[in-house]
């Protein structure tokens, strides 16, 4: 609750179970909900490694094929009818300069990400 440091490690505030929200990029800030289901013991491992990855989504561009940007502009006001395939990107009334690529990330068509 409220601002507190960053400089604590998860095993002190987190435990199996605890429901918690994670804000980040405060120019356009992502809140992701998050829940800690199991936890691991042992050696810090040396390499940081990805062991879980949300698969992404089946998103469809409104005609039914898969789509391969999003519009930066229309994704605030109708979420993911805002994906497009690279046909109808052509057409979106936005114009090109507003889209973004298709990624795996809740950060998607958000202040210019496209992934890296
Ligand atoms: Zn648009
Ligand atoms: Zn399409």
């Amino acid at each position: 609750m409220g601002d507190k440091s960053m400089k604590i490690s998860l095993n002190k505030v987190l435990a199996v179970g605890t429901n918690f929200s994670h804000e980040y990029d405060f120019g356009t800030t992502t809140e992701l909900g998050l829940k800690c289901l199991s936890e691991r013991n042992g050696e810090k491992l040396k390499d940081v490694e990805i062991i879980a990855r949300n698969e992404v989504p089946d998103f469809k561009c409104k005609c039914g094929k898969q789509p391969k940007e999003v519009c930066s502009q229309c994704v605030f006001e109708i979420g993911e009818e805002a994906m497009l395939c690279s046909q109808c990107a052509k057409k979106h009334k936005c114009g090109e300069e507003m889209l973004l690529p298709v990624v795996n990330s809740p950060r998607m068509g958000m202040c210019g990400y496209t992934g890296d």
